[in-house]
This record gives C-alpha cells, sequence and structure tokens, in this order.
C-alpha cells in the first residue's frame, strides 16, 4: 500500500514548457510584453498558489474483455487497459493533483477587467502547474516503485483520447471514497473538474521491469523532463504540438484554403475556405467560407468572431438533405455556432469534438469536426509562420 498527500509541493514550472502551453514553437524565446506577463504569471503564481497532489494505491483492479473494474467501479479505457495488460500491471495508483482554485480565479478577474492579456499568461500558468504537478507525482512514484524493484507506467486520465471524460465523477468518488482531499474538488456533471486547473489520473505498476526496456512507450521516461533521474528507461523528449490532424493536411490547406490578414490591432483576420461534396444527390461539390477574427499574439489570440456561411456564389450547399427540409433554418444553425469564441485559438488543441467527417454540414457533429479543422489549419499556419519570424 503507498499513499503520498502533500499539501505544498515545490513548484518550478520549466520554461520551455510554458513557451509550449502559451503556444510558441520549439526554441521561441519571449521577449517584450510577452516576457513581462510571464514573469508576472509566475510571480503571481508563487505568492498566491496554493497546489497540492494526493495518490494511493487502490485496493483491487481487473481487466475484464472491454472494461476496467477498480475496487468495485467499472470504468472504459481501451488505451489504459491494453497499456496494463502489455506491462502485465499487477497494481494502480489513484491520483489527483491540483494547482488549486486561486489561479482559476484571478485569471478570471483579470478578463472581467478587460486584462485580456493577463488573463490568458495566467491560465496558462494554471495549465502548465498541473503537468508539472503531475509530473513530479510520477517522479516520486518512480522513486518509490524503483525501490521495490518494480516500475511505473505513463500515467493516464478521463478525458484522454479512449477515456470518456464522463467517468470523471467516478474515478475522483473511488479517491474520496478512502480520504478527504486536502481541499475541496468536485466533478461537474459533465465530467469537467472544479477547480480547473486540476488532473485525475491512473499509473500502473508492474513488477515485469525487463519487459519496459523493450516496450519504452509503456513508461513515463519520454515525456518525463526530469534530468537527472536515475531510473530512466528513454531519453525525454520534448514534446510537440500535436493537431488531431495530421501535419501534411494542415500544411497544405495552410498553402492552399487559408489566406491570412494582419489588423492594425496586432490580431489577424482570417478565411478558410472549404470545399466538399453532398452526400447524397450524386455528390455535388459546395464550399464554404469560415471567417475569423483573431487577437493578438500576447493574448494568445483569442477568437473574437469566427462564422461560417456558404461562399458566394455556391450553389451545391442548396443540395444537401437539410438544406432541402428547410434552408433558412439551417444556414442560421450554421451561422449561429461559433465554438471557442471568445478563447485563445490554442484551446483547439486541447478541445474534445465530434469526430464526424462527413462531407456535408446536416449534422451538428460534422460541422463541428469541420470547425476543428479550421482552426487547427489556422493554429499551425500562425506557429510555421512565428518560427519563420523568429529564425
Ligand atoms: S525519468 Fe522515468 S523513471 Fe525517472 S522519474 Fe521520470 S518517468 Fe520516472
Amino acid at each position: 500500500m503507498m499513499e503520498l498527500l502533500d499539501r505544498s509541493p515545490a513548484v518550478n514550472v520549466e520554461p520551455a514548457e510554458y513557451i509550449r502551453l502559451l503556444g510558441y514553437p520549439r526554441g521561441w524565446v519571449l521577449e517584450g510584453r510577452a516576457l513581462e506577463l510571464a514573469d508576472w504569471a509566475r510571480a503571481w503564481y508563487a505568492e498566491n498558489g496554493r497546489p497540492w497532489i494526493y495518490a494511493r494505491s487502490a485496493d483491487s483492479f481487473d481487466l475484464g474483455d472491454a472494461s476496467i473494474h477498480i475496487e468495485g467501479a467499472e470504468f472504459t479505457s481501451e488505451r489504459l487497459r491494453q497499456t496494463l495488460q502489455k506491462a502485465e500491471a499487477h497494481g494502480l495508483i489513484l491520483a489527483a493533483v491540483c494547482a488549486g482554485p486561486e489561479v482559476e480565479r484571478e485569471a478570471r478577474e483579470r478578463w472581467e477587467d478587460a486584462r485580456p492579456d493577463e488573463y490568458f499568461f495566467l491560465e496558462v500558468f494554471g495549465s502548465a502547474v498541473v503537468e508539472y504537478l503531475i509530473t513530479m507525482t510520477g517522479a516520486r512514484l518512480c522513486d518509490w516503485a524503483e525501490n521495490e524493484q518494480m516500475a511505473v507506467l505513463s500515467h493516464y486520465s478521463p478525458g484522454y483520447p479512449e477515456w470518456d471524460i464522463a467517468e470523471q465523477p467516478r474515478f475522483l468518488k473511488l479517491l474520496t471514497g478512502r480520504q478527504i482531499l486536502p481541499f475541496t474538488m468536485d466533478a461537474l456533471e459533465s465530467g469537467a473538474l472544479r477547480p480547473k486547473k486540476s488532473l485525475l489520473a491512473a499509473f500502473g505498476v508492474t513488477r515485469h521491469t525487463e519487459r519496459l526496456r523493450r516496450l519504452t512507450e509503456l513508461v513515463p521516461c519520454e515525456n518525463c523532463s526530469l534530468a537527472r533521474c536515475q531510473y530512466r528507461r528513454a531519453p525525454y523528449r520534448a514534446q510537440q504540438t500535436t493537431y488531431a490532424v495530421n501535419n501534411r493536411a494542415l500544411q497544405r490547406w495552410a498553402e492552399e484554403r487559408l489566406s491570412l490578414t494582419p489588423r492594425a490591432d496586432g490580431g489577424v483576420d482570417a478565411l478558410f475556405r472549404y470545399d466538399g461534396t453532398t452526400c447524397t444527390n450524386v455528390g455535388r461539390p459546395l464550399a464554404f467560407h469560415y471567417n475569423l477574427t483573431l487577437g493578438p499574439r500576447e493574448e494568445g489570440f483569442p477568437i473574437r468572431q469566427q462564422r461560417c456561411e456558404p461562399a458566394p456564389s455556391d450553389e451545391g450547399h442548396t443540395y444537401m438533405c437539410e438544406y432541402i427540409r428547410d434552408g433558412r433554418r439551417m444556414l442560421d444553425e450554421i451561422a449561429g455556432e461559433k465554438p471557442l469564441l471568445g478563447r485563445p485559438l490554442n484551446d483547439v488543441l486541447s478541445w474534445p469534438r465530434s469526430s464526424s467527417a462527413a462531407g456535408c454540414y446536416c449534422e451538428p457533429g460534422s460541422r463541428e469536426h469541420k470547425w476543428g479543422l479550421v482552426l487547427e489549419t489556422v493554429h499551425y499556419a500562425l506557429a510555421r509562420a512565428a518560427h519563420r519570424d523568429r529564425s
């Protein structure tokens, strides 16, 4: 049985990690106003943040054909199930880390005070703290496990791919059923945690350490920046921005379908043209325009306006089934859908969205999927432009 409770863990977020989460390309060096804001957010958190971590061994777990039972509660994550199976894990550690409610509260106040740049840098610093806390929790578990001739596997969390975030409340209940957490943490019906800057995770534990020498993807070392770890099984690979869409497609779309126009206020106007076909009516070509107005980079490119509508002179959209049923209603719905409005563009990287890839616009899921493609393409193009400016 292992149990770990730290009510005030040290926090030392790596500058490179913070810069990555801010949405800058690898190797970027902050300067000017951005550096000032980053230093301010770090100093604010050092003085006011109240992080904590908690972890304990699960009393029992077993793997079903398609699910995992932890202390009798059922969870469905094929990715976690396979990781535990491949590593022949015999134990599981349940963990919660939290950057505290203060950072979220302060960020919200800055936003309400019309200081969006301060909001953005503080908000992202809170996310960086959560990543740091889970990494350091993993490192402490590694230290414990190595002394017991065992190894800890990469953590996995509700909300990650192949683990429905709706299972988060059940996971939290498991943790709180035994131990009163040091500070309040709730899971909403949607699965989101409160405080928002928190993470729940499961770490597998195995005695088959020799297997991990071959299966290095099962251990967290590639994602662990701990510089002088004596137990390291794989070299650290600094993380790159990961998009849901593959980079070659993003590059092609950025070149062929997207135009970016700088604005006088430091922001950017973006126009993306989507070319698709209707699913019925012998696949008629259709084209939609996506117009975006983004705020300045220093504020994290907040999405200030967004709109999707048929491209001028496009007739293909009139052959979609929903358009034939009620064209006006359909176009109003499309124009009214503004996912991530008001949020930094970077949020598209963690936006859980529909994967419906239908070419038409009849279903809300396929429209949401297309907004994801558009926002990722814009993110990709801006990150590349920033990289070019820098080099
Ligand atoms: S480098 Fe690997 S073994 Fe060392 S603390 Fe990080 S994850 Fe654990």
